[in-house]
């Protein structure tokens, strides 16, 4: 057996896709322009709230450690809710993917939405496939230049668009634009915008395919997730083999032959670089391109057989597909469970917080007339949109009463109310005093608070005594 040196490294091939028209590419690019529209319409947004509160209807305040979402708002001990958001999120690609194969991945993705875009403006500046390849084999010149130029200046402002519409989701966005322009907005700010830009530039112009080939690690398990009545993208050898591209051969011995006449229009249009009639492959995102090509050859040549489309390993094997299975259902009652979960506690949550915290030193304080006094900081939240004034009592411990001292900001209290502005959190000193008769050692006292609507937030602690 002779011996043979094979290399395994391949190198890296430039793809031109084929720009293909259809149904599947109206529906992409539907959703190209919904995503857009939410993820650049969102923080320009304006929404009312009261006082002080930011008027933008989506915003993370990163310093006020504060998520507002249009009339929510959800506060840092409320950041278990963005790991339930993540459990729902995970579910839903298990879902999507049990159900519909790679479909976020040709639909929905970042990498699938922005190659899009690059690719229209590559099109629209150096021609479609064979003008592209014709271009980059030609020598440079005043006409490649122009054109290679201006592709690369609208992507570049696509991708500083990017990032700049990113940073808006943690700033006010017309201040930040103002602050942007003449050169004041903070330096973080600047950086995210650099970073998000190089990598929009480098990966919807550049990386592209090989992001979802070789770099996505959903890619290489979605497989996992996949079963018999999973929807993926199919070539149909029963009805297209064997194929034969020459007009005469076909005409002679038209019968001997399957539907497909081997134009590869399927395959220059695949934006991974795949042949579906190779089978099912893992680089395949659904996307669909292949079947509106085909579609368009079957179409021209008066031929309405699908070669190609949308069906599941079931159906292949001449069986209908099952969509209510097992998993589907489980994935759907799980995610409707966790929803449902985070709407109850938006439904149910009390519009206000309260914390006590006991000052130690002293521990306590035995005054002139026999009573014993604590000192303790409370703090509250008053989660709601308007300005609340909070009436402080004491319960569990006899002979008590409690003393709004002062803000901790210098604001006077006045007597048991405590007033806090909308989505404000304040601390107060509270004096509460023990007079005689007074038992001896440490005893359990509650704050209640009670907001203007009844609403009562109860916290323990405790009262220190000699
Ligand atoms: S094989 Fe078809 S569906 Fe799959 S990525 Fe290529 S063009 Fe898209
Ligand atoms: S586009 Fe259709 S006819 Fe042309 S090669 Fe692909 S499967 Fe065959």
């Amino acid at each position: 057996m002779s011996e043979e040196n094979v290399s395994l490294y391949e190198d890296w091939k430039k793809l031109y896709p084929r720009y293909q028209t259809g149904f599947f590419r109206n529906l992409r690019w539907g959703l190209v322009w919904l995503f857009m529209l939410i993820y650049m319409g969102l923080p320009l947004l304006r929404w009312q709230r009261a006082g002080d509160l930011p008027d933008q209807a989506v915003l993370i305040d990163l310093p006020g450690r504060k998520f507002y979402l249009f009339d929510l708002v959800i506060w840092p001990q409320e950041v278990f809710l963005l790991a339930i958001l993540l459990i729902v999120a995970a579910v839903l690609l298990f879902f999507m993917t049990a159900l519909a194969g790679r479909v976020f991945c040709g639909y929905m993705c970042f990498q699938t939405v922005w190659t899009d875009m690059f690719l229209y403006v590559e099109k629209v500046f150096e021609g479609n496939r064979k003008q592209r390849i014709k271009l980059d084999t030609s020598p440079w010149g005043v006409n490649k230049l122009l054109k290679k130029t201006g592709k690369h200046l609208v992507w570049l402002l696509i991708s500083v668009l990017t990032g700049l519409f990113f940073v808006f989701y943690f700033a006010d966005a017309p201040t930040l634009t103002r602050e942007f322009l003449d050169g004041t907005a903070p330096g973080p700010a600047w950086v995210t915008v650099l970073l998000l830009t190089v990598s929009t530039y480098a990966m919807a112009g550049f990386a592209r395919e090989q992001v979802c080939i070789y770099m996505c690690p959903y890619s290489r398990f979605q497989g996992a997730m996949f079963d018999e009545d999973t929807l993926i993208i199919a070539y149909h050898p029963e009805v297209g083999e064997p194929r034969q591209s020459n007009r005469r051969i076909r005409n002679q011995q038209g019968s001997e032959y399957g539907l497909c006449i081997d134009c590869n229009s399927c395959v220059t249009v695949c934006p991974t670089g795949i042949d579906i009639r190779d089978g099912q492959q893992y680089q395949c995102i659904t996307c669909g391109a292949c079947i509106d090509a085909c579609v368009e050859v079957k179409e021209r040549a008066n031929m309405p057989i699908q070669l190609i489309r949308y069906t599941s390993m079931r159906e292949m094997a001449g069986q209908p597909t099952q969509y209510m299975r097992f998993r589907i259902l489980a994935y759907a009652v799980i995610m409707s469970i966790l929803m449902g979960g985070i709407l109850y506690y938006f439904f149910t949550r009390p519009p206000m917080e309260l914390s006590v915290l006991r000052q130690r030193q002293p521990l306590y304080i035995a005054m002139s007339d026999g009573s014993i006094q604590n000192n303790y900081t409370v703090r509250v939240l008053n989660m709601t949109r308007k300005v609340e004034n909070y009436q402080l009592k004491l319960a569990g411990l006899d002979h008590a009463t409690v003393v709004v001292a002062a803000t901790d900001e210098g604001k006077e209290g006045s007597g048991q109310v405590l007033t806090v502005g909308p989505g404000e959190v304040m601390p107060f000193t509270v004096y509460v005093r023990q007079s005689p008769p007074i038992a001896a050692g440490p005893a359990d006292v509650r704050f209640v608070l009670t907001s203007s609507t009844g609403d009562t937030h109860t916290t323990s602690t405790v009262f220190a005594r000699p």
